[in-house]
């Protein structure tokens, strides 16, 4: 690491065109480099790049004719096809543990710990809850019924969409895209599988190795960038599950609804994080930097920007320097635990936001390697960009507030994110924030924790996005809950049914009102008690009986 390359942040340098960009080219600018990493057609199940847009149109017709005929032929509709496809998924991951590992070092230069917790493990334990609970899920669900519906069959069908599409997104590339896939291989759907290109490794990985280990027909792979997925939108899905920046899931929402396909959207936007004077710093800094650093910032639930008083500020910066050198040592670079910023285009839009406020820790960048350092910056203010876009890197901003009271409204006044994190030993202080904002999701005391929680919904709200997932919110996303009404044709049924035909009169109304009526359904709690209580009672009365009798044939005696 020469001088030359590091260097302290020059704020004078003029990157005044950088956060501009943000708008028009991170998604679309991709490097040089990355192109020509880009997957090509390892199998006939993966669709490829660089062609005209006829042939791109003509394959992605062949490939969804193919998953189509293979819905209509019900294959995916049996559950033990479903689960053999899960736990060939499974093996997958096991079996190339170190290529994805490699494929996320070639892209991100991700440490292999975070892979492990973030990628694999995480997707091996996804599997594993499905095929836990899949036979559960899958049943039909019996609702309680009404007077009216007491002979009948009442039930919710868990039915498949049919051929559904789900787009990854490049920071998690394995993760954000595998996950949703196996949820909505567990519901029974045939899915499209397409990964983010920018993370140019990744995609390659996908493409070449989940069509060795998925039905080919079912589960077909599509690459390509901004354009081609353009032209798979014009398809006609069954559902999209959309990754990504808020920007394209407008254009993604804008094309399903050509179709009025059902969408989710799992979009970004800035995720505050407030502190307030009570917690016990050190770990507090500690699982704040954490969630900044992982993945070095490129996390959508990363947080963002923090709110606390000037106090509160000067200790965290303090504390945030002696911890950085704690993990990362005297030369932050030369750690093999800090991942690097993606792409040249968003390294240079990073730069942009370093403009904003005065740098309080950090500061350094490396071109060369797009190297960024853990950076705080104070001083900010509400309409610099820093503080207007979502940052997506390892820069983390401090906004001073003067009152949990101000925190909660200048969260209110921007866009709904998705977390929020709230650092407090008050409880009630928590579920003010908890209770007097809206998000799509909201973690105390820690961060980034609250997506491993499989028995928790994950996802975003307003800007943030539409619909979630993870575990069976995930298998709910993809399944169509058919609501199914079965009657017999049983002569006492339609005795009692047939008031409703005419000629009406007032005594057939005031006969079906009394049927109809809405009554408080008994709950099962009060029903168990009352058959215990009527047991007991009866179980008395036989006793007292028997006692009677035999108190009767002595005295008799
Ligand atoms: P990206 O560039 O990888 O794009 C995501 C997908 O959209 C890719 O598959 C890409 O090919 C496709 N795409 C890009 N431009 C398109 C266009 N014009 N038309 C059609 N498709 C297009 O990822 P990104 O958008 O840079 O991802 C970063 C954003 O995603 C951040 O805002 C982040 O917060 C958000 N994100 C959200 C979640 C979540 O779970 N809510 C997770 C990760 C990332």
């Amino acid at each position: 690491m020469g001088d030359n390359v590091t260097k302290p942040f020059d704020s004078d340098s003029d990157h005044s065109n950088v956060a501009k960009d943000r708008t028009t080219s991170t998604v679309i600018d991709i490097e040089p480099e990355t192109e020509s990493e880009s997957p090509s057609v390892p199998t006939p199940a993966s669709t490829s790049l660089f062609q005209s847009e006829s042939d791109i149109m003509a394959n992605f017709d062949d490939t969804l004719q193919r998953a189509r005929l293979a819905f209509a032929s019900g294959k995916t509709r049996n559950v033990s096809f479903r689960r053999k496809q899960l736990e060939n998924l499974l093996r997958c991951y096991e079996e190339n543990e170190c290529d994805i590992i490699s494929a996320l070092e070639a892209d991100l230069r991700r440490p292999k710990q975070e892979s492990l917790i973030v990628e694999t493990e995480f997707m091996k334990n996804d599997i594993k809850h499905i095929l836990y609970h899949l036979s559960d899920w899958v049943k039909a669900e019996k609702p309680s019924k009404s007077i009216i519906n007491v002979m009948d069959d009442v039930q919710i069908y868990n039915d498949p969409f049919g051929v559904v599409l789900v787009i990854g997104a490049w920071n998690y590339p394995l993760q954000l895209l595998l996950v949703p896939v196996a949820s909505a291989i567990a519901a029974g759907n045939c899915v499209v599988i397409k990964p983010s290109e920018i993370a140019a490794n990744c995609a390659k990985f996908i493409a070449e190795v989940i069509p060795k280990y998925l039905d080919n027909d079912c589960y077909p792979v599509v690459c390509g960038g901004p354009s081609e997925t353009a032209e798979l939108l014009k398809q006609r899905f069954d559902y999209i599950f959309y990754t990504g920046s808020t920007r394209v899931g407008k254009i993604i929402h804008a094309a399903a609804n050509q179709h009025l396909t059902p969408t989710t959207l799992e979009l970004g936007g800035k995720s505050p994080c407030y502190i307030d004077k009570s917690v016990e710093l050190r770990t507090a800094v500690k699982r704040i930097l954490w969630g900044k650093l992982i993945n070095c910032g490129q996390t959508c639930i990363a947080p963002d920007y923090i709110l606390c008083s000037k106090e509160m500020q000067d200790k965290f910066v303090a504390e945030a320097k002696d911890v950085l050198k704690e993990w990362y040592g005297d030369n932050i670079q030369s750690s093999p635990d800090l991942s690097r910023v993606i792409n040249s285009g968003n390294f240079q839009r990073l730069l942009g936001l370093m403009k904003s406020g005065r740098i309080a820790v950090g500061g350094k960048y490396d071109a060369s390697e797009r190297y960024i350092e853990p950076t705080i910056l104070v001083d900010v203010k509400p309409h610099d960009p820093i503080m207007e876009e979502e940052i997506f890197g390892p820069i983390l901003p401090i906004y001073t507030v003067e009152s949990a009271y101000d925190a909660i409204k200048f969260i209110n006044a921007r866009e709904k994110p998705l977390v929020i994190y709230v650092f407090s030993n008050s409880n009630k202080l928590v579920k003010e924030f908890k209770s007097n904002t809206t998000s799509g999701g909201f973690c105390s005391n820690e961060t980034i924790m609250h997506c491993g929680v499989d028995v928790l919904p994950f996802g975003g709200v307003g800007m943030s996005g539409m619909g979630s997932y993870h575990g069976k919110y995930g298998f709910d996303t993809f399944t169509h809950k058919k609501s199914c009404l079965g009657k017999d044709l049983s002569a006492f049924g339609e005795k009692l049914a047939s008031a409703r035909y005419p000629p009406y009169s007032d005594r057939k109304g005031s006969f079906l009102s009394f049927l109809l009526r809405k009554r408080r359904p008994l709950p099962n709690f009060y029903l168990t008690h009352v058959l215990a209580i009527g047991l007991g009672v009866g179980l008395t009365v036989l006793a007292n009986y028997y006692l009677q009798v035999r108190k009767g044939k002595l005295l008799s005696r």
